[in-house]
Order: C-alpha cells, then sequence, then structure tokens
C-alpha cells in the first residue's frame, strides 16, 4: 500500500496508481472502435482524475461521463477520444474548442502537440479547468465567452471541436474553418445529436460525414 498522505493539498496527486487504471481505459477504448494509436496514447498519459470533482476521483478512468458543476460534465472518454480522433489534427495544427468545461479534452489536444486555442461559456469552470492544466503544463490560450462566435483572432483553424450538443452549426464557426479545415461537432436535439465532421473544400464548399449518435449537454445559445 502506498502511503500519500503526507503529499501537501493542492500538488499533483500521486499517478501510481491510476497509470494502470489509464491502460485499462485504453484497452476498454480500442475494443469500443478508438483506432488512432496517437490518440489512445494521448488518452493513456492525460492524468484524468486531476479534472474530476474530488467526490469522483475513483471513478475517474471508467469509460463515463462525470459532474463538474454548473450542470456540466468532463465527456466520456469514449467521446473525448472519437472526437479527437476525426479531428485528424496533426501536431503544430491550430486547433479551437468550444466548450473547455473540465479542461480534459484540452490535455488530450494538448498532448497530441497541436496550437490549441479553447472557449468556455461558465467563466468559473474555465478559471478552474486553466488551474489544472497549469499545474499539469499543459500550454494553451482560453478565454470565456460565447463559443458560437467562435475565436475570430486567431482564425483560420486547422480543426474545431464543439464539445455540447447544437442545435444547428454555427455559421461563424464555419467561417472560421481553414481550407481542408475540419469542424466536429454533435448536433440535434437536447437528449441526442448526431456526430458531424464538416470539412472545408474551398470557399464556399463544406462536405458533411455523420458518425452516429452521442448525447452531449446543450450548446447554450446556438
Ligand atoms: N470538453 C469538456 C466537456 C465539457 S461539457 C471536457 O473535456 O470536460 C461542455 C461544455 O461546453 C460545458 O462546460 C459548457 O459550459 C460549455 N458550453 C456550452 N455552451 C457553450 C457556448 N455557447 N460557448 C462556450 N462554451 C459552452
Amino acid at each position: 500500500m502506498s502511503d500519500r498522505s503526507s503529499q501537501p493539498a493542492g500538488r499533483v496527486r500521486g499517478d501510481a496508481p491510476y497509470a494502470l487504471r489509464r491502460g485499462r481505459l485504453v484497452n476498454v477504448l480500442r475494443n469500443k472502435g478508438i483506432e488512432d494509436a496517437r490518440v489512445l496514447d494521448a488518452i493513456g498519459r492525460v492524468r484524468r482524475h486531476e479534472f474530476t470533482e474530488d467526490g469522483f476521483v475513483f471513478r475517474a478512468y471508467f469509460d463515463e461521463a462525470l459532474p463538474i458543476g454548473k450542470n456540466q460534465t468532463i465527456s466520456q472518454p469514449f467521446t473525448v477520444a472519437r472526437q479527437t480522433e476525426l479531428l485528424q489534427a496533426e501536431a503544430g495544427a491550430k486547433v479551437l474548442e468550444i466548450g473547455t468545461g473540465s479542461g480534459y479534452q484540452a490535455a488530450v489536444l494538448c498532448e497530441l502537440g497541436v496550437r490549441l486555442f479553447s472557449v468556455e461559456l461558465h467563466a468559473s469552470l474555465l478559471e478552474r479547468a486553466k488551474g489544472v492544466l497549469h499545474r499539469l503544463g499543459y500550454r494553451l490560450r482560453t478565454k470565456a465567452g460565447n463559443g458560437y462566435e467562435g475565436w475570430p483572432a486567431f482564425a483560420p483553424y486547422d480543426a474545431i471541436v464543439v464539445t455540447a450538443g447544437a442545435r444547428s452549426v454555427p455559421q461563424p464557426l464555419l467561417d472560421q474553418l481553414a481550407i481542408g479545415g475540419r469542424l466536429v461537432i454533435p448536433v440535434g436535439g437536447p437528449d441526442r445529436q448526431e456526430m458531424l465532421r464538416i470539412t472545408r473544400r474551398s470557399e464556399q464548399q463544406f462536405d458533411r460525414e455523420s458518425f452516429g449518435i452521442f448525447s452531449f449537454v446543450p450548446f447554450v445559445g446556438s
């Protein structure tokens, strides 16, 4: 048995007991159909237990969404893995995330070596997420605000991921895609959404692919 009670509060919690569980989670995701080795490796490196609320740490490596306050959730690892895989973001790519939430998806994207920009509606959630991300050494730019508008100052983006369920595809996000860029966004009603990947082929032409049904917390203001 390891004794971690001597660790000061606020420091990175001991990782050894969690590394094993992360390995198991990676196997679960592989069995559920995640194929991209870079994504699986990233999931295998990110300390998800740092992003969950204290009462839920023991469930951090189950493949399930968990509450993070403000009626929001840290997304299910499978969902994070699937969205990340669909983004096809290479190291150095410029990526915009809408819905920072706990910061977990942001950490997975940082592990891929992308240049990450992330927008969150709830300032209090963003503050918490920024604290965890910085403590763990992840570097990204964040902004509190309505992600419906994207983040025009740094556009165009090679990839944009929306981590809340939208009623429709926000036009500003399409406008902020680079040619060849991809927008991964769940679109539908309040309970279930279709995972769409929209690829910008030219100034005016967008291709749309569908990747099954998911269930996200609502995207506010779409
Ligand atoms: N990527 C997050 C998932 C959080 S859940 C994670 O890994 O934990 C979705 C998040 O989207 C919530 O934090 C919610 O506050 C945020 N959100 C909802 N509507 C939004 C909007 N219009 N603009 C920005 N963020 C929004």
